[in-house]
């Protein structure tokens, strides 16, 4: 499956160049053009899928196995004082590339990125974290 018109596509493919620090049969990591953090990169899977309502679940596998290798390399190499995964959905939660791809993102301290994962707490009653627990399970 591929997308013509998709940029991680032609990426993925290797027809558009990239920074690339991993690469296999099934995805690319690159590193990320405009870097939230020194190390930022992108896993992208070969094929297209939108994002993760339509990932195959055997390629999400292995996206998140080759996640876990970044992030001890990054540790390792760059000693990063902690590591973010972001993957994103959807306009409203923040996607603009179409293609399904997971952040890695290390951390640092003092690298004055706390606001990556701010987000409002609600306070919701007992009533209605029930009501939202037994439409989910
Ligand atoms: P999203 O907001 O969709 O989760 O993330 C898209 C990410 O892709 C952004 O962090 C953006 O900087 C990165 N990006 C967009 N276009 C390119 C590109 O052509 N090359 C690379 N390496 N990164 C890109
Ligand atoms: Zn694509």
């Amino acid at each position: 499956m591929r997308d013509d018109n998709c940029i991680f596509c032609k990426i993925a493919a290797g027809e558009i160049p990239s920074n690339t620090i991993y690469e296999d049969d099934d995805v690319r990591v690159i590193l990320d053009l405009a870097p939230a953090a020194k190390g930022h990169a992108l896993v992208l899977p070969k094929e297209h899928y939108a994002n993760l309502y339509e990932i195959d679940e055997d390629v999400a596998a292995k996206v998140m196995r080759v996640a876990k290798k970044m992030a001890i390399r990054m540790r390792d190499v760059l000693h990063c004082d902690g590591f973010n995964l972001l993957q994103n959905n959807e306009k409203v939660a923040g996607q603009t590339v179409f293609h399904f791809h997971m952040h890695l993102i290390p951390r640092y301290k003092e690298d004055k990125n706390d606001d990556i994962l701010r987000y409002n707490h609600l306070e919701l009653s007992e009533e209605e974290m029930a009501e939202i627990r037994d439409m989910l399970r």
